[in-house]
């Protein structure tokens, strides 16, 4: 997926954290916690040569690819969600959360892709959650649609908490 569908998916992710945690949507605590959502849920194309994200963290990158880290296999890993959030621990509560809820939305939405990802890496093999000919391929106009239901969801949700 585009790094600004992620962006959408991590938004979606600290707005759900917002709303569990009762935190108001007009705060700075808020304004925080969406910005990190929007940055943290594009993090593990870090892995991925040419995008964004490895071009912002270029030591990073250039590591994962002297490791020969392949795209979707390491970074979007449970395995590596799970290390992240051990590592992420010593934030506030709300910041924790955020960043691992739209972490983990990277993975949740790459596995709607139609090359899937390595989930259980080191363990080989791809998972993809759709079947192939409704998977939704990297910048297809399936994936504009899908980043338009994301975004609305992300208008829904805090027009529904104020309003309601
Ligand atoms: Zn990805």
């Amino acid at each position: 997926m585009l790094q600004k569908t992620h962006s959408a998916a991590g938004l979606v992710a600290a707005e759900i954290i917002l709303v569990r945690q009762g935190v108001p949507f007009l705060s700075w605590e808020a304004a925080g916690a969406i910005l990190l959502g929007c940055l943290a849920g594009t993090l593990a194309d870090v892995d991925k040569p040419g995008s964004t994200m490895a071009k912002v963290l270029f030591p990073l990158s250039a590591f994962l690819k002297l490791l020969h880290v392949r795209h979707r296999t390491l970074t979007h890993s449970a395995l590596f969600i799970a290390a992240l959030a051990l590592a992420a621990s010593p934030l506030p509560a709300l910041y924790y959360w955020v960043f691992v809820t739209a972490y983990a939305s990277h993975t949740a939405i790459d596995l709607l892709n139609e090359n899937g990802v390595q989930l259980f890496w080191p363990i080989k093999g791809k998972i993809r959650l759709l079947p192939k000919f409704i998977a939704i391929d990297t910048g297809s106009a399936s994936e504009t649609a899908f980043r338009w239901i994301v975004l609305l969801v992300s208008l829904w949700i805090p027009i529904s908490t104020i309003w309601f």
